[in-house]
């Protein structure tokens, strides 16, 4: 289960402080140093972990939590806002073109689960009566097109392909104009991955970005690589300008290291996450509910 590792470990914490009717600043500084390392080991990015302890610290110190009555829930209160600030606060909307059709550009390394992915936010737009275009822009993985093709019909969304002989861009911008005259209000472009950050791939998805100016810039992570993804997101965010991040395989990642650091090091929000390989699976990304799941 997400973050399963992490929550066993920082409700451990707090199991011991949350009785406490008198809490001295010494439980407080043993508590931190514990979450520290929980954080850590959740592969947090070390310079978020410092910062988010120093915040946690500072309001946990004060007159009015050691005075009152349950001093340790109010700890665990104040954890609870900093870990929903950390992940971006609210729920980050995805944006909507003024004058459809929506174009998101789906980006992201290899095996990150791009294209399943383009494949579950198409069927979360039809849930919400929308009429999303697929676009097959993934040409040199072997098999990417045919997996789109297949997602779209398990998912009765219209694909858009011009085969592997044609180049990104020209697909992407021909793309576009068949949304536009089959009046499909989101499209959905699936990128190519590659299997590192190479300056190729980025010029590439920058000259599709020139062309078909997207409204969102969907940067896909496998978050059970921790802090490679938000390695892996800095990189994107340098050369790309994305507008957000969908992190995958959430229902693996036990540690949650890249849930709580994306944001902060990238300034990214974090708008979706996928739980699973079934297309239903995935979901808006709630900070608030996320770090409730993670103290339990
Ligand atoms: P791409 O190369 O980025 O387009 O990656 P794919 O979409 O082909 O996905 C790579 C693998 O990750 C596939 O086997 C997917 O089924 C799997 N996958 C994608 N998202 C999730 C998820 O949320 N959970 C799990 N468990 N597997 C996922």
């Amino acid at each position: 289960m997400a973050f399963e590792g992490l929550s066993t470990r920082l409700q451990n914490v707090f199991s011991k402080l949350r009785g406490k009717g008198k809490v001295s600043e010494d439980d407080v500084a043993q508590a931190m140093r514990e979450v520290r390392l929980a954080l850590l080991e959740a592969d947090v990015n070390f310079k978020v972990v410092k910062d988010f302890i120093a915040k946690v610290k500072e309001k946990s110190v004060g007159k009015e939590v050691m005075d009152s009555f349950t001093p340790g829930m109010v700890i665990i209160d104040i954890v609870n806002k900093e870990l929903t600030e950390l992940m971006g606060g609210s729920q980050a909307k995805l944006a909507k073109a003024n004058k459809p059709p929506t174009v998101i550009m789906m980006v992201g390394l290899q095996g990150a689960g791009k294209t399943t992915t383009s494949g579950k936010l198409a069927k979360l737009l039809q849930k919400q009566n929308h009429r999303p275009l697929l676009v097959a822009g993934d040409i040199y993985r072997p098999a990417a097109i045919k997996q789109l093709q297949i997602l779209g019909e398990q998912i009765k969304a219209p694909v858009f392909t011009l085969g592997d002989q044609t180049s990104p861009v020209e697909i992407a911008k021909q793309g576009l104009q068949h949304a536009k005259d089959n009046g499909n209000d989101y499209v959905i472009i699936d990128t190519a991955g590659r299997l590192h950050v190479d300056e190729e791939l980025m010029e590439e998805l920058r000259q599709i970005h020139a062309n078909v100016n997207p409204d969102e810039v969907l940067l896909v992570v496998d978050s059970m690589t921790g802090q490679d993804a938000v390695n892996v997101a800095e990189h994107f965010n340098s050369s790309l300008e994305l507008t957000g991040v969908v992190l995958t395989k959430l229902d693996g990642d036990t540690r949650g290291g890249a849930a709580l650091s994306v944001k902060a090091v990238t300034g990214c929000p974090i708008k979706f996450a996928t739980l699973g390989e079934k297309l239903d699976a995935m979901e808006p990304f709630h900070p608030e509910r996320m770090a409730s799941r993670i103290l339990g």
